[in-house]
């Protein structure tokens, strides 16, 4: 069976093509082929004579995600893919045009075990991790569709990545080397509704990237309504493993807040989070809050916030000397929102 050529890390590549390449330099004409010149066959890789074309032709493939599906929102362009695996299973990346900088929004898992309320991939089963490759091949994609290159990344798509950590430790490893995409730290993202000890492993990697907390409740029980498979944290834990990131990595830690009409959208829930920051020493111009108003999603029971709530929720953190930003929909109009990627 042919080997997924992504799935290696470079070290890893190097000892197994060494049996039909004697030379470094050639080795790594083809590196350079895979991840800066981002060929999609081989037969791009014109400085490589035809015979060891066919030979890594025999042994290799290249690509192993399908676009089944693309949708373009009329509103903002942003772009929904829906990718299909060997195996025949199916999850989504979004593309998000912004100011001339173009990120994507990538998937860690197929389906995702946390099940928030709020959000459609929570109610697909997990099936399994993607793999190194399978998380890095959805940018090589999306960048071939759109012939740009892409310059930010979001974890936020489906799945927790904290979950798929080894694969999420060598794709950033990566996405950082200046050899491979060469992404600057302060432009990739990590979500995580609270997994501590992963939390503390990345602070401890120190790669140096975003990390985004999805804490979404002032209080336990709101919180385990709203994300019920939680890992067992509390808030008190996920601030300090929070502090801590920030504490280590010198980044930007952000605290997202999905607000829900009559849930976790009340003034007093504002002064309330504000004291956990507050409490948390969590009041640095390295923390911001990103509120994201609930998008409405079929077959859910939970309704968007009023405006006049939003504005209110926002200005009791401004009012406490927060950094509070109010996340506009992408792609709403082609489902491809916070919360929306589902089947
Ligand atoms: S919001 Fe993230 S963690 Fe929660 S169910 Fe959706 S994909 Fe999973």
């Amino acid at each position: 069976m042919k080997k997924y050529i992504l799935d290696f890390t470079i070290v890893k590549f190097k000892v197994v093509v060494k049996s039909i390449i004697k030379e470094d330099y050639r080795i790594n004409q083809i590196i350079e082929w895979i991840y800066t010149k981002k060929a999609a066959t081989f037969d791009e890789f014109t400085n490589i004579s035809k015979e060891l074309r066919e030979e890594l032709k025999k042994r290799f493939t290249l690509r192993s995600l399908k676009i089944v599906k693309k949708e373009q929102s009329i509103i903002d362009g942003t772009i929904r893919y829906t990718f299909q695996t060997i195996d025949k299973k199916y999850f989504f990346a979004v593309f998000l045009p912004a100011n001339g900088k173009n990120s994507v929004c990538i998937s860690s898992q197929i389906g995702c075990p946390v099940s928030c309320a709020f959000c459609l991939s929570g109610k697909v089963k997990l099936t399994r991790n993607l793999t190194k490759g399978e998380i890095l091949e959805q940018i090589l994609q999306i960048e071939n569709d759109i012939k740009e290159r892409i310059s930010g990344v979001l974890f936020m798509g489906m799945g927790e990545p904290t979950i798929n950590l080894n694969n999420i430790t060598l794709v950033l490893t990566s996405l950082l080397s200046n050899k491979e995409f060469g992404i600057g730290k302060r432009h990739i993202t990590l979500s995580s509704v609270g997994n501590v000890p992963a939390i503390k492993k990345l602070a401890d990697d120190n790669f140096g990237i975003r990390l985004a907390l999805s804490l979404h409740a002032v209080n336990e029980k709101q919180r385990k309504k709203l994300i019920p498979n939680n890992f067992g944290f509390s808030i008190e834990d996920i601030l300090n493993a929070g502090r801590y990131y920030l504490k280590k990595t010198k980044s930007r830690l952000t605290i997202e807040y999905i607000l829900v009409n009559g849930i976790n959208d009340s003034p007093a829930d504002a002064h309330k989070l504000a004291r956990l920051i507050r409490n948390h020493e969590l009041l640095n111009p390295n923390v911001w809050v990103n509120l994201i108003p609930f998008n409405p999603i079929d077959g859910v029971d939970l309704q968007a916030p009023k405006e006049a709530s939003i504005q209110k929720f926002k200005n009791i953190l401004k009012l406490n000397v927060i950094i509070v930003n109010i996340r506009q929909a992408k792609g709403a109009d082609i489902s491809a929102a916070c919360g929306q990627l589902g089947y």
